[in-house]
């Protein structure tokens, strides 16, 4: 069967590739999974909503019903407590847009010059939406508790990852393997609760035959 990744982040969609394939190939028919590189003609879609909760779904939505298969968005972010649960939802875009890694650190160490230690409580949030293509929808969350360093550290990784220190942890999300931030990422925490729904509570081939009529088929 075939799953669409709603993103056109590399690395986030590897990172959920692997998190899919190690954990649900042998257990569920999984075949292939395509990203939204796949389907470049499709536009952008504008993720104006005030929740990861609304944009999640949005995207995922809109997939579904435009290419006919199973859709899987996320969406996702950091929320430090001390400036409000900011970036939040304009995590990607903090700096200004096009969105840009580097600035969006800068700039939030910069409003966070003057917090102290104790009160760098950061979380990474991440929302996950499966969208059929008949518009059935569900939602699935994770988080991660951490603190957010004073200066970026590491290679790794994406977003704010090199400012990221995951609770219990004194190495950075960037400067781990993958398997190390993929064993306690929101990302992962969120498509595990998905995988326990899909497994469990419905049954994935029933439901998927059920809901598309062998998305196989579909959009070939
Ligand atoms: P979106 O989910 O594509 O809207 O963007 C989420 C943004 O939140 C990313 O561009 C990153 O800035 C940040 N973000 C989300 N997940 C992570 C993560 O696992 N590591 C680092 N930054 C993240």
């Amino acid at each position: 069967m075939d799953i669409v990744l709603a993103t056109r982040n590399k690395k986030k969609a590897e990172e959920i590739k692997k998190i899919i394939k190690e954990g649900f190939i042998g257990t569920v028919p999984v075949v292939n999974i395509f990203t939204l590189d796949d389907f470049p003609k499709y536009p952008e879609v504008v993720e104006n909503g005030g929740t990861f909760e609304a944009n999640a779904v949005k995207k995922a939505k809109f997939i579904a019903k435009h290419t006919g298969m199973i859709a899987i968005a996320d969406d996702s972010g950091l929320e430090v407590e001390a400036i409000g649960r900011a970036p939040g939802v304009l995590s990607a875009r903090y700096a200004g847009e096009p969105s840009d890694d580097k600035k969006n650190i800068e700039k939030l160490l910069q409003e966070m010059k003057d917090v102290p230690d104790e009160k760098r409580q950061a979380r990474f949030v991440c929302c996950i939406a499966i969208a059929y293509p008949k518009g059935e929808v569900k939602t699935f969350f994770g988080h991660v508790e951490g603190i957010i360093g004073r200066q970026p550290r590491g290679e790794k990784g994406f977003g704010y990852d090199p400012v990221f220190y995951p609770e219990g942890h004194k190495r950075t999300f960037a400067e781990m393997r993958d398997d190390e931030k993929n064993a306690i990422s929101h990302r992962a925490m969120a498509l595990k609760e998905l995988q326990e729904y899909l497994l469990e509570k419905r049954g994935y081939r029933e439901m998927t035959e059920r809901e598309t009529g062998f998305p196989d088929s579909i959009g070939e």
